[in-house]
């Protein structure tokens, strides 16, 4: 395989994949993380995403993970979002899967990686190169994030020429995602809450008697469990702390 883009779907992936398509490459294999944990909506999109990619020529392929609720009752705790190290969903519901899917479809590290990162996107990604000889994210094979440049109105001038509608927000493949902002919480959809509020109680409570919720409570006012967290949105809209996405361009767009 010549090139691996690995791709959630969101605006940013679609863009890429057009990208590709308009620079004639090929032998090209779009990855997608199948988490578990996307939104009840988001496989659809998937699915429309992945026959545009075969029509231009791609092979799409997801690579699976042992998903949230096992990861939570693994570890006996829920990652937390910021982007330090308790932010374990990105490793282990993404990048170990990905590197262990690279060194068996990719055995001698010849593929070229790509992402569809920004910099535009984040503070985080203000300096992200577009060019790494050896990715370490990438199992030492090469990294190409030829977007990195790309204002939001160039990505979704790429963007619009796919069948995929283009999304007001980013990319759902982990919903709710831990760095999860208020807004977002707010609008968080019925089954996407419910399946947070199944795993919370699954967890039970540490050693310390405190509930394994997925939300902090001291980010979100002393809101403890899924449903307060909610409550607590609709009322405040300042987020306590600054967010984070994930490092590598593994998460989001
Ligand atoms: S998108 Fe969010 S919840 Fe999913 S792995 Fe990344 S940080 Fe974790």
């Amino acid at each position: 395989m010549k090139y691996v883009i690995f791709a959630s779907y969101g605006n940013d992936s679609i863009a890429l994949i057009q990208f590709a398509h308009e620079r004639g490459l090929a032998d090209v294999h779009v990855a997608y993380s199948d988490t578990g944990w996307a939104a009840s909506w988001w496989p659809d999109r998937v699915a429309i995403a992945e026959d545009w990619v075969q029509s231009l020529g791609f092979t799409p392929h997801r690579i699976s993970s042992e998903g949230m609720e096992a990861l939570v009752m693994r570890k006996q705790a829920w990652p937390r979002g910021g982007g330090g190290k308790y932010q374990f969903c990105t490793a282990a519901l993404k990048e170990e899967p990905a590197r262990a899917w690279l060194a068996l479809h990719d055995p001698d590290g010849e593929a070229t990686c790509m992402t569809g990162v920004r910099r535009e996107e984040s503070e985080n990604r203000r300096d992200a190169p577009e060019w790494v000889t050896s990715s370490e994210d990438h199992g030492g094979r090469e990294l190409w994030q030829p977007l990195v440049r790309h204002t939001s109105a160039m990505r979704d001038q790429l963007a619009l020429k796919s069948p995929l509608p283009l999304l007001p927000f980013r990319s759902k493949e982990c919903s709710p995602c831990v760095n999860a902002r208020k807004q977002e919480l707010r609008l968080l959809g019925e089954q996407d809450r419910n399946k947070v509020r199944v795993i919370e109680i699954k967890a039970g409570t540490n050693s310390k008697g405190n509930p394994r919720v997925m939300f902090s409570p001291k980010r979100h006012n002393g809101a403890v469990g899924i449903d307060a967290v909610i409550e607590d949105s609709k009322h405040d809209i300042d987020d306590l702390f600054v967010t984070s996405t994930c490092s590598g361009g593994w998460c989001g767009g």
